[in-house]
């Protein structure tokens, strides 16, 4: 789709300044400049962790909305760091459940090899008011020993979703990169890597916006043999994200790639004893035996996002609920306190009729 083996020849001549090269999908060759290449990117990793002092880990942060290729992205850097490579690391996923168990994470690994450590999807755990600004610096001190005590070079992947208040720590990451940008990221990101950042940052937000409504892209200094900008199809087989690293901000090309080696498996961390779903039902709900029953079902509703846990009723007015929040604003606060009157406690007359 939009690129025939004349275009691959020929842009690469086309360019000028800009070094290219090409990369094979299914059959064909893709060009593409050599700044742009996870292939670039992987190296810039690997020196940074060869030459980080001991007591030193490197640490990329990947920030994007659902959906816009973190994982994909993260499986294919891990892919190329260690699968493709002579010295292999040990790949280890982890979920936003963990990251605050960091320590025990760290106790249970064997010591003196190579890791890349992912945290996927942890904005919550990071953004989250429920964890004390005591737990953070925590997890700050453990991130910094974190290659001391494991005894071998570390590379951490964290996953988020945009925040507005990034810890220190990962504001100051070695690598950071964008999978999407939405008008009031483009802000923020101004803000983290400063103003000489703000062309690339405009080109990424025009190009992740034409990646999502158009479902191509163009990069800047690509062109086709008649001088226009080279169609590059998303999925086909790349897709666009924005580099910040040491140097500087950039645009990041990347396939999917990956094996069973580096791809996601749960690692289980024994830092919660699993037992029988009855046992954790009693557990559950056995303080608050008249209320928990329905709060248990909207919990798991909500938090593991499990619709058939709900009865028929309660399904129906919560997604009834969600239209109406969808429909309609409110003053939240206002909401609140009208909801807190319609507690046991403090009953107020709800008007009848239709609304
Ligand atoms: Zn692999």
């Amino acid at each position: 789709m939009g690129v025939s083996r004349t275009d691959v020849i020929n842009i690469p001549k086309n360019v000028g300044a800009a070094k290219t090269t090409t990369y094979n999908w299914e059959g064909s060759n893709y060009p593409l400049k050599i700044d742009n290449t996870v292939a670039k990117l992987v190296t810039e990793i690997i020196n940074v962790s060869e030459a980080s002092p001991d007591k030193s880990y490197t640490s990329v942060i990947m920030s994007g909305k659902s959906s816009s290729g973190k994982s994909t992205l993260t499986q294919t850097l891990c892919h190329r760091l260690s699968c493709a490579q002579k010295i292999k690391w040990n790949i280890k996923w982890f979920d936003r459940n963990n990251l605050l168990d960091l320590g025990k994470i760290i106790d249970s690994l064997e010591k003196g090899l190579r890791y890349i450590l992912i945290f996927d999807d942890v904005s919550y755990v990071l953004d989250s008011e429920q964890v004390k600004p005591k737990q953070k610096q925590e997890l700050a001190a453990k991130l910094t020993y974190i290659r001391h005590d494991l005894g071998g070079k570390v590379i951490t992947i964290m996953n988020i979703h945009f925040m507005t208040a990034l810890m220190p720590i990962f504001r100051d990451a070695d690598f950071k990169i964008l999978t999407s940008m939405s008008y009031v990221d483009r802000k923020n990101w101004s803000g983290i890597l400063g103003k000489q950042a703000d062309y690339q940052l405009n080109t990424f937000q025009k190009q992740y916006a034409s990646q999502m409504k158009n479902h191509y892209f163009y990069v800047n200094g690509v062109k086709r043999e008649d001088g226009k900008g080279y169609a590059y199809y998303v999925n086909k087989p790349f897709r666009c994200a924005l580099v910040s690293e040491m140097e500087g901000v950039r645009t990041l090309l990347y396939p999917k790639e990956g094996c069973e080696v580096c791809a996601k498996k749960k690692e289980k961390t024994q830092t919660r004893k699993e037992i029988p779903a009855s046992d954790y039902f009693k557990k559950a709900i056995r303080k608050y035996p008249a209320t928990a029953r329905t709060a248990i079902r909207y919990w798991a509703y909500f938090t593991l996002g499990r619709k058939d846990a709900l009865p028929k009723n309660n399904k129906a007015s919560i997604q009834h609920i969600m239209k109406v929040a969808q429909e309609y604003a409110v003053d939240e606060d206002s909401l609140i306190e009208y909801i807190r009157g319609t507690h046991h406690h403090n009953p107020i007359k709800i008007p009848d009729g239709t609304l």
